[in-house]
Formats: structure tokens, sequence, C-alpha cells
């Protein structure tokens, strides 16, 4: 895959850059790893002072970069500038709270005596270069929640961006050297994925963390293992929105919407499955397909659209195939279910509902990566939880119900990192984000993500 910007409202290519040489990684990992061995003993609050400073320049230049994330992957630019947004506040979050995150832990004195020790610390150290692989749909996003617990936890970062979104990768490295952040603690290496190899296997780094694909996640994890680095992976998703019948149907209907098309419905915890209990299911289905029906398609740089293309032809290549096998096998597109007339530049798709579906269908069990809902009808709660669990994926779940009895049930039985009751998923700086099965393994951000790149320390006094 090239480097380059390429617009995918209308495909034209902007920017192309040369992938950096074997001496230029070189000359990075050195200085990523001699960063490093200063860096790990600045203290907390120089850190946040660095990190607070990044997050000021980056609401400065939040315009600027939300048109860059737009032109590079296709988001509306309103969804684009309230990512830059919500990665400053991450960031302001772990600037004021990684010290207390990563406090010494006292286990109780005479919880140890019988060790012999007089008292036991548990003491949370950085483990080094940590190399983020990260994806395009969120740019800015997916690398700052690592980023911002990365280096306040004393790591420093080596990011390798999805070639299609090299200008942000670019940003971010700027944005922290701006902020002060010395030489080395964070830098972007324009590389290939083919050329991920050697810098997981060099010795001067510790560790990774993958946002993306399943392949992408089983090739990484693969070296990492082989090389016995800790990995962070966060997959794909193919979360389920349960709608039993005490919800506000409404309500439900409307924010399934959002659920599904957020980022132009390339989001790994967009929900995706819609089990709907056959009590509300008319209602439910006719409100849904109303509100993906009435959504504006176009330019992601209107302020008005909501719905831009998807951030390229394979991407909508690979969706299409999903729909067409679907159809072929007898589902139902209640709206939607091709290409919108008028916008053949860019590589765009219609907000689809399909109905109908079986498991023989590719669609059943393979994560839409565009704005394609599958809408199921279930008997009881019983049949909405073995639904919501038939899927590879486990990374977050909805459920819309007034019932204490079946949220308890839920958060007992869905297997997935999250469970979200009455509205959508969203990640927060201070709920730990990850999943189970397929859609990877350790979480991110609050204090569970701060610690999963720290050596945990026993220190043992005699
Ligand atoms: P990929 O998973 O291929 O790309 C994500 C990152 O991994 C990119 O930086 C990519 O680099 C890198 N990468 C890919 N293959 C390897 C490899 N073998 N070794 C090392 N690094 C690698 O995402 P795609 O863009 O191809 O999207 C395909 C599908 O992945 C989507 O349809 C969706 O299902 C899922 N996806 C999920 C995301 C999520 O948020 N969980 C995000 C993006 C995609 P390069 O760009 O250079 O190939």
């Amino acid at each position: 895959m090239p480097i380059a910007t390429v617009n995918p409202a209308n495909g034209e290519t902007l920017r192309t850059f040369d992938a950096l040489d074997g001496q230029e990684t070189e000359r990075r990992l050195a200085a990523a790893h001699r960063a490093f061995r200063s860096y790990r003993t600045t203290e907390f609050s120089e850190r946040a002072r660095l990190l607070n400073r990044a997050a000021d320049l980056l609401d400065a230049d939040q315009q600027e970069i939300a048109r860059t994330m737009t032109t590079e992957m296709g988001k509306p630019v309103k969804a684009a500038r309230a990512e830059a947004a919500k990665c400053a506040k991450a960031m302001r979050w772990y600037a004021a709270n990684a010290a207390r995150l990563l406090a010494d832990e006292h286990p109780d004195d005479t919880d140890v005596k019988d060790s012999g020790a007089s008292r036991a610390r548990v003491h949370y150290r950085p483990l080094g270069v940590v190399l983020a692989v990260m994806p395009w749909n969120f740019p800015l996003w997916q690398v700052m929640r690592f980023a911002a617990p990365a280096l306040m936890a004393g790591n420093t970062g080596l990011l390798k961006h999805a070639s299609n979104v090299p200008q942000t990768a670019l940003f971010i490295e700027d944005l922290f050297t701006r902020a002060g952040f010395p030489a080395g603690c964070f830098q972007t290496l324009l590389i290939g994925s083919g050329a991920v190899e050697a810098v997981l296997r060099d010795p001067r780094v510790a560790a990774a963390t993958l946002t993306g694909s399943e392949p992408a996640g089983r090739a990484v994890a693969s070296i990492a293992g082989d090389e016995v680095k800790k990995t962070v992976l966060e997959l794909g998703g193919s979360d389920p929105y349960v709608v039993l019948p005490s919800a506000d149907v409404g309500k439900a209907a409307e924010t399934a919407v959002t659920a599904r098309v957020q980022n132009n419905g390339q989001s790994c915890i967009a929900a995706k499955r819609f089990i709907v209990h056959a009590e509300v299911y008319d209602a439910f289905a006719e409100r849904f397909a109303q509100g993906m029906r009435a959504l504006t398609v176009g330019d992601p740089l209107e302020e008005s659209t909501d719905v831009g293309p998807l951030s390229s032809e394979q991407g909508r290549t690979d969706l299409e195939e999903l729909v067409e096998d679907a159809l072929a096998k007898g589902a139902t597109a209640l709206c939607g279910g091709g290409r919108p007339e008028g916008l053949d530049r860019g590589w765009f798709y219609e907000p689809t509902v399909l109905t109908g579906i079986t498991p023989d269908m590719r669609i059943h069990r393979e994560e839409t990566f565009g704005p394609v809902a599958t809408l199921y009808r279930v008997a009881d709660l019983d049949e909405a939880v073995d639904l919501a669990n038939d899927t590879p994926f486990g990374l977050s779940s909805n459920v819309w119900t007034r019932d204490q009895g079946e949220m308890d049930r839920c958060v007992r039985d869905l297997e997935a990192g999250g469970v979200f009751f009455n509205g959508m998923t969203a990640s927060h700086p201070a709920l730990p984000f990850g999943g189970v099965k397929r859609s990877g393994y350790g979480r991110e951000l609050a204090g569970h993500g701060i610690r999963e790149f720290c050596n945990a320390t026993t220190v043992w006094y005699g």
C-alpha cells in the first residue's frame, strides 16, 4: 500500500511520501531508546506539564487537523473536530491522574510477614520503547489513547500509522515535539506494514499495541509472541444492539442510527447487529429505517453531512460483497443496498438496513465496516443473548431495557468487553476499553490501560 493521502470523497491523490529507509528507521529507533533512558526518570509533574501543553496545542490546531483527517479518510468534519477535542480531554485526564493510577501499592504488612518481609511494595515502572501499529478510522484518537498513558508512564513511543493517513501521523509527532517532549519520546515511522517485523524484533523495542483488523493483529502478535514481547490488541467488533419490550423504542431507534453510522460506519464499537424483541420489532424497524433514510450522505467537508465516503475503494468493495451475498441468499433491504446516486467520484455507500439474515450469509458472522445494519427479530431474552453471542467478536454490546433483572442477566452472559444500557457504546478516558474473543485482549484507557505497558515490580524489604 503506498504511503499517501488520497481523498476518499473524490479519489484524488493529494500527497505521496517515500517510506523511511533502513538507515532512517535505525536512527529513529536509536533515538527512541536513548530518549527512554532519561525520560523514564522524569517526574509525573513534568510529564503532565508537557502533556497538558500538547493538549492546548491540539485545541488550538483543532480546525486544521480536523480538515486533514477528513481529507485523508473521509469522516465528516464535525466528527473530526469532536475527535480532536476528545483527544485533548484524554490527554488532560491522564496528565491529572497518572500519578494516582501508578502510585505504589502497599500490600498489608501482616499479609506479607510470613514471607520474611518487614514490608513490601508494588512499584510501576515503564517498559521502554512501545511500537504502536494504528488504523486510519480514528486517526488521532486511536493514537492518543495509547500515547497519553504511555508517555505519562514514562515509556517512549514509535508510531507506525496506517498508510493512508500519513499527514495525521506526522502532525502527531510534531505536536509532541512542539509541546516540548524530549527528542525521541514520540516519533512517527513512515513505513509500510512489511517493515513492521524488523522494528518489532529489534531488542530495543519492548512491546507493541495494535488496533486494526484480525489479520494484522495476528501477524503482529505472532512476531511479538516469538520475541516474548507484551502486546495489546484491539481488533474488530460486531457489537449487538438488543432492544427489549420495556425500552423507550423511539429513543432506541434514534440512537441506533448514530450507533451504526458514526464515522461513516467504520468504527470497531459501532453497533452492527440489531436484535429486537418481537413485541417492539415493527415499531423499531420502521423508525430505524426512517432515520437511516433521512441521513445526508455527501462531501465530508460540508458541515451538514452525516455520512461521508468509506476510507478506501477496497473498503467499499468489501462492504458491497457482504451486502450482495446477503441479498443473493434472500435478505431484504429496508433501505439502501447500493451506491448513492450523484456521488460517483468518491467511495460512498448508502445507509442500509438488511432483514431476513440467516446463518449461511457472510454478513451474519463478518464485520461490516460501513453504514450497513443487520436487523434480527427474536422471541425472548434467551434468544437475544444467544444471538448476541453468536459471533467471533466480543468488543462491546448495547442493551435497551428498563428491567434490572434483564440488565443483570446481560452483564452476566454477554460475551463482550462492555455492556452499555440505554445508550450507545463510547470510549471514555476513565473507563477501560477492549474486548474478548477475536476482538483482541488487554485494555486501553483508565488505570488498566496505563498499567499495560508497565513493569509491576515487586519490592521486598527484609
Ligand atoms: P489493517 O488492520 O490492515 O490496518 C491497521 C494497521 O495495521 C495499519 O497501520 C496497517 O498498515 C497495519 N498492518 C496491516 N497488516 C499488517 C501486518 N501484516 N503487519 C504489520 N502491520 C500491519 O486495516 P485495513 O485498513 O486493511 O482494514 C481492514 C478491516 O480491518 C476493516 O474492514 C475492519 O474490519 C478492520 N479494522 C478495524 C479497526 C478497528 O478499529 N478495530 C480499524 C481499521 C480496520 P498499512 O496501512 O500500511 O497496511
